[in-house]
């Protein structure tokens, strides 16, 4: 880069610019920094750290790494999150997309594409309880273009990201503001998919690290066992879910036996937990079969 005289102070190469980074802040976050900076990859930083930066690009470098020093997310400085090989845009309304997540996807994909939800109803209709960014939803749209998707969220601002989500990655969703299904009335679904809040209220990590700039009403429920969202979830689920139809959602690290007991006091036949890339049951379904008759 070229660097009119009056820069020349703030000039800096690559290498540079990452090392004086790295005395404040975690090395791979100021490599994610530079690199949403400048569009480059990681990999090119890491190559070519004899490259000059420009002013312009070292200044705001040095902004950035000043906010993450002060806890602020790479995800909200940079104001976008990659989820399943796409970019969306995040800010302190919604939940930064985590890669676990992704395992949920992958899962509601198989569902769908499997036939696994009784096939009376072509297209599928699916259901995103608390969109947030919309990454769940909107990537659900894109992967199973024949599938009629809703997103609702109760907090207009995050419905705001996730419109702007679903437009720009061109997605068709549908989205409703509503308080999880009380403005639903009598929509029925094949599938039904949530990441709810499930963190405990008096839970640490809720006063530590990254969580700290994430909305609160995203990440806990305030129940003394972060289970308050998911037991409205499920005890809804039935009225809102065709024959044969799945409700599918996340949950804490030691949330799978109490989710899976909860589906099953609840009548849903096949429940089954699906573990994360740490091995942790993260993700837990169960399908809404037609009761018998007597
Ligand atoms: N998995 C997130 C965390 O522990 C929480 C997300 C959520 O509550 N849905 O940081």
């Amino acid at each position: 880069a070229i660097g009119v005289a009056g820069d020349r102070r703030l000039m800096a190469t690559i290498g540079e610019a990452l090392a004086a980074a790295q005395s404040q802040i975690d090395r791979q976050d100021a490599q994610y920094l530079l690199a949403g900076l400048t569009g480059s990859s990681r990999a090119f930083l890491l190559a070519h750290g004899e490259r000059d930066l420009s002013g312009q690009q070292a200044a705001q470098f040095a902004k950035h790494v000043a906010a993450r020093a002060t806890g602020v997310p790479v995800a909200q400085i940079l104001g976008r999150r990659e989820f399943y090989g796409r970019d969306f845009v995040v800010n302190a309304h919604v939940l930064i997309p985590r890669p676990e997540t992704e395992i949920l996807v992958e899962q509601a994909l198989a569902l769908v594409s499997g036939n696994k939800c009784l096939k009376t109803h072509d297209p599928p209709c699916v259901l995103d309880l608390g969109c947030g960014s919309g990454a769940i939803a909107v990537t659900l749209a894109l992967e199973l273009p024949d599938a009629k998707v809703t997103a609702l969220d109760q907090s207009l601002d995050a419905l705001r990201i996730a419109q702007q989500n679903a437009r720009t990655l061109g997605a068709s969703v549908s989205f409703i503001k509503s308080d999880w299904y009380r403005a639903l009335t009598g929509r029925k679904f094949d599938l039904i998919v949530a990441n709810p809040p499930y963190i405990a209220a008096h839970d640490p990590h809720l006063s530590q690290g990254d969580l700290r700039f994430e909305p609160p009403q995203a990440l806990t429920d305030n129940s003394a066992d972060g289970l308050d969202a998911i037991r409205t979830i499920v005890t809804g689920a039935r009225a809102h879910l065709h024959d044969g139809g799945w409700l599918m959602f996340e949950h804490g690290f030691d949330q799978a036996e109490r989710c899976r007991a909860l589906l099953a006091q609840h009548g849903f036949a096949a429940i089954a937990s699906v573990p994360d890339l740490a091995g942790i049951p993260r993700v837990t379904m169960g399908q809404h079969l037609p009761t018998p008759a007597v």
